[in-house]
């Protein structure tokens, strides 16, 4: 009998915080991707700025000047990377 295990990387859902990403709160983004994760904390930090919160103003100008300056940008979601890979699978 011949059992294979597939380990699907891009299957595996995991959370990372608004904090974790620069911004202000403890707001959990999931996401089975780092991309998913900057995504989701782009929207994040969109909506409660558009709501009127004041905190969340700098990371949004961040992450707005990261694709303006694509060099500290990628330092910034190479991290992001990092962290995400080294975040235990759920
Ligand atoms: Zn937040």
């Amino acid at each position: 009998m011949n059992t294979v295990t597939q380990v699907e990387d891009q299957h595996t859902m995991k959370t990372m915080t608004c904090e974790q990403l620069g911004g202000a709160c403890k707001f959990q983004l999931h996401g089975s991707s780092a991309d998913e994760i900057v995504k989701a904390q782009d929207k994040h930090l969109k909506e409660v700025v558009a709501g009127g919160d004041e905190a969340h103003k700098t990371a949004l100008e961040e992450m707005k000047g990261r694709w303006k300056h694509p060099i500290s940008g990628l330092r910034w979601y190479k991290k992001v990377k990092q962290d995400y890979a080294a975040l235990a699978e759920a």
